[in-house]
């Protein structure tokens, strides 16, 4: 199947401010060429791209996609501390059907927010998998390990059974990794197990660090160090590429610490505004050589899964919280959301650029907008003006899942509607 984007205005994220009219061809699942359309590329479909902004899709590098079932509930708790006390209570009585009609949901809404790509952290985590075959998008799903080693060992080798046929399926959309919640939920052997689990086969491990400055607190006051140096202290980190969420209140010696590691920093700003858990001083972090991406957390600490508002309020926060002077630039953030998403699951050879050989996983802006008229400057206009509706098409490994703002790949009607029986359900157990 070959497929032609022809003439849409391309924000290819190769090269810092570049965008230019072009054409995009689309070779099975990769980008044959980006530019003029060779007179030896016949396509199949085309697509006018005329009134169209063409970008990669967006990695949305931290979230909890099944969470969806509890948008909108226990709101405006005072801390981060108070919101998980209603929280877990909710989480013990999931069963793996309300998790797989959830990560339906999420998948359907990240597609219509222009993503194709989200590293979780779930219970459940083959039915989060099995939503994101069916919705034909690419996921890092993390096993999540929780308490103690005991508790860890035989489920983490159980998970690992259960999502082998996902992790080896043809398409290779999903990839398994490790995903131990937090140092205050996970004791030092759990943490050491994750990390060796990790190292032994190569994969990334994702967890939550820093996130509040009661966590920083109880760290120093337990462990005699701030959570990351306690981590590198213990060994967890040590030769794995390594996914950091939240990093919210890091030290000087922290951050230098996470630029020499192979590691990203994801930044929440929605989540972190919302449980009051503080701003992260992200353009200093990338002036200091942090790689940072962007995610949306959890639907319930936000309360959706739009990467467009995230970028935005990335971008706002950016302006505003500045210790060191440092201000965040539109292509910085749209950085964060493509190029360095990718390279915090380990995809940067794969996706987050529109360029020749990538996989083909790009979105299509409609410009014919109100509210992205006149553009000017297409960077400003996809960070501080766009709307997640804008995005009309779809595309991941060059195949449409939405087109016309209608998902194809999942029912979205019924899905809505088995989410809330599931709902109702929970709240009866
Ligand atoms: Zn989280």
């Amino acid at each position: 199947m070959k497929l032609l984007i022809s003439q849409a205005l391309v924000i290819p994220m190769t090269q810092e401010g570049l965008s230019f009219r072009g054409d995009i061809g689309i070779d099975g699942k990769h980008i044959a060429f980006v530019g003029v359309k060779p007179a030896h590329f016949v396509p199949d479909q085309v697509i006018d791209g005329s009134s169209f902004l063409a970008m990669p899709a967006l990695v949305n590098a931290h979230t909890h996609l099944s969470m969806e079932l509890m948008r909108n509930y226990k709101d405006n708790l005072p801390t981060l501390q108070a919101w998980l006390a209603e929280i877990f209570p909710v989480e013990d009585k999931l069963q793996e059907e309300d998790v797989l009609r959830a990560s339906r949901l999420g998948v359907i809404e990240l597609i219509q927010s222009g993503v194709t790509t989200f590293t979780d952290m779930y219970f459940h985590p083959q039915a989060t998998a099995q939503a994101v075959l069916e919705g034909g998008i690419r996921a890092s799903i993390g096993i999540t390990l929780f308490g103690s080693l005991a508790e860890n060992k035989e489920r983490v080798l159980q998970r690992e059974a259960d999502l082998r046929f996902y992790r080896e399926h043809p398409d290779g959309r999903i990839q398994v990794d490790c995903a131990p919640h937090a140092i205050y939920t996970c004791p030092k052997e759990t943490l050491q197990y994750a990390h060796d689990w990790a190292k032994d086969r190569q994969r990334i491990l994702h967890i939550h660090v820093s996130e509040t400055k009661q966590e920083v607190q109880d760290s120093l006051h337990q462990f005699g160090k701030t959570p990351l140096e306690y981590l590198y202290a213990i060994g967890a980190l040590d030769g794995v590429r390594s996914l950091i969420a939240h990093g919210v209140h890091l030290t000087d010696a922290e951050v230098a610490l996470l630029a020499d590691m192979d590691a990203t920093l994801v930044h929440n700003p929605s989540s972190n505004c919302k449980l009051s858990s503080g701003i992260a001083p992200i353009a200093s972090y990338l002036e200091r050589g942090v790689s940072v991406g962007l995610g949306t957390d959890g639907a319930s600490s936000n309360n959706n899964l739009n990467m467009f508002e995230e970028m935005h309020i990335a971008s706002l926060l950016g302006r505003v919280h500045t210790p060191t002077g440092t201000k965040l630039n539109p292509y910085q953030v749209l950085s964060m959301a493509t190029v360095n998403g990718a390279k915090a699951l380990g995809l940067e050879r794969r996706i987050g650029m529109i360029s020749e050989g990538m996989e083909a996983d790009i979105i299509l802006l409609d410009l014919k907008k109100s509210h992205l008229t006149p553009l000017n400057d297409p960077f400003s206009a996809v960070v501080y003006a766009a709307q997640a509706s804008d995005v009309d098409t779809v595309l991941c490994q060059g195949k449409v899942v939405m087109q016309h703002r209608k998902v194809l790949t999942l029912d979205e009607e019924q899905t809505i509607k088995a989410v809330n029986e599931s709902w109702d359900n929970i709240q009866r157990r």
